[in-house]
């Protein structure tokens, strides 16, 4: 019979894993509470027509990277590749977004049918943050502060944060006449993705991963050249703002983002040590979706973490979250032991709400259960056999340290513990 195998792209993120996994998960909502932030939470299906009308239609997500199919009513719907159009779609249907400040986040997965390489995979998982109702700086200003934070509370360092603005609707429009003359007067050099959206979405061709294309890209009009003073005041709050706070970044002209949807400011943040997928998280302002999904018009603000990639360079970076392994060990001799030690267990849970404990199941000989407790990662092994219930002690065995095994009184176990 053929193996049935996990879907191309799609991974399973084992136990020894998930620590990690955790520990990012903790700090993020840690930081976000600190500022304020609710988490929202929307379903993995929406209706094709979200994407198509939020993402645009001419991007590589609507183009060829959505998992589009008809359920048995016929709808067409879609695993959500991102979170801002749900979550946009959630607050409208929920009034949350009318005349109303809100500071929203998100967590869970997505789907992208990419080609998989390191970094890239068909269902991977986002952190989101979402503003709305809020037109200035500001608010941009805390949304960037918030992931520089993160970063130092994760213990990440020599992350580069990007910087670019797109200006407004109407500054993008007249800057989008003269690139897509640009475009049009070196079309030799464009490639088939770059003919075809020439004329429907040029910013997009800026966002080309093709190599052959950067040289053409790097000489491209800059939209910072065609902003209004109010959008210039706008970002140069920004990073007035960032200076003052000691928060480093790089102008990067080209920074146009993988979406339609955004508006003035746009940022990244990006590591070297990734190899080529080396976006961690990207965001920024984009005040035209809620009208464009027919709301009514609301300034909104945010960003998404690709988590896979932030916990390979937690990995690369060899940051370990303190306290994810097993503490102590239960080793249970004999059929009176099995019972009253999971009874032990329990009190000692009731008094240690931190500990970390783990009682033998299953019985086995002394020594395959030390093999276990050895396996567990724990620090110390309790030993509760015959003689130890009837003396009311427990045995105590370092399994990491050079240390002389002793007895202790039941009644001392906890102290003893806690001073673990
Ligand atoms: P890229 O340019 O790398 O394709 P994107 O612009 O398509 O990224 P966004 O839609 O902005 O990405 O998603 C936000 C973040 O989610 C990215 O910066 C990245 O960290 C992560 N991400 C995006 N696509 C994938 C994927 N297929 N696999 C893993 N992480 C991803
Ligand atoms: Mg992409």
């Amino acid at each position: 019979m053929k193996k049935i195998q996990a879907v191309r792209g799609m991974h399973d993120i084992l136990p020894q894993q998930t620590p990690l996994w955790q520990f990012l998960e903790d700090t993020v909502r840690d930081v976000f509470s600190r500022y304020a932030y609710q988490e929202i939470r929307m379903p993995i299906l929406e209706q094709t027509a979200l994407f198509k009308r939020s993402i645009g239609e001419v991007t590589d997500i609507v183009e060829k990277e959505m998992y589009t199919f008809e359920d048995r009513n016929g709808d067409s719907l879609t695993l959500r590749p991102e979170g801002t159009a749900g979550c946009v779609r959630a607050g409208m249907e929920n009034g949350l977004l009318h005349n109303q400040v809100q500071r929203l986040w998100y967590q869970g997965p997505m789907f992208r049918h990419e080609r998989p390489q390191k970094g890239r995979y068909r269902q991977f998982q986002q952190i989101g943050l979402e503003t709305y109702g809020m037109a200035g700086p500001d608010i941009d200003l805390e949304v960037i502060l918030i992931s520089a934070r993160l970063w130092r509370q994760l213990g990440i360092q020599g992350l580069e944060l990007q910087l670019n603005t797109l200006g407004t609707a109407e500054e993008r429009n007249n800057y989008r006449q003269e690139l897509i003359g640009y475009l049009a007067a070196h079309r030799d050099q464009l490639d088939e993705d770059g003919l075809r959206r020439m004329d429907s979405n040029p910013l997009r061709v800026l966002d080309s991963k093709n190599p052959d294309m950067q040289a053409l890209i790097e000489s491209a009009p800059a939209m910072m050249d065609h902003l209004s003073e109010e959008s210039r005041q706008h970002f140069r709050q920004i990073t007035d703002g960032l200076d003052a706070a000691g928060i480093d970044y790089v102008i990067n002209t080209r920074l146009v983002r993988g979406l339609d949807y955004y508006s003035r400011t746009v940022f990244e943040w990006v590591t070297n040590q990734l190899g080529a997928q080396g976006t961690v998280c990207a965001g920024g302002r984009y005040d035209g979706l809620v009208e464009q999904l027919g709301g009514r018009a609301t300034p909104a603000m945010g960003f998404a973490m690709g988590v896979e990639r932030l916990v390979a360079l937690l990995e690369t970076l060899e940051i370990q979250p303190a306290g994810s392994s097993v503490d102590a060990y239960l080793v249970l001799m004999g059929e009176a032991a099995s019972t009253e030690g999971m009874l032990l267990a329990e009190r000692l849970r009731d008094a240690l709400p931190a500990l970390k404990l783990q009682t033998n199941c299953g019985a086995g000989s002394f020594k395959a259960q030390f093999k276990k407790a050895d396996r567990s990662g724990a620090r110390v092994a309790l030993v509760l056999g015959d003689d130890e219930i009837a003396n009311g002690i427990i045995g105590i065995k370092w399994l990491r340290e050079e240390r002389e095994q002793a007895a202790l009184e039941q009644a001392e176990l906890v102290s003893f513990l806690e001073r673990l």
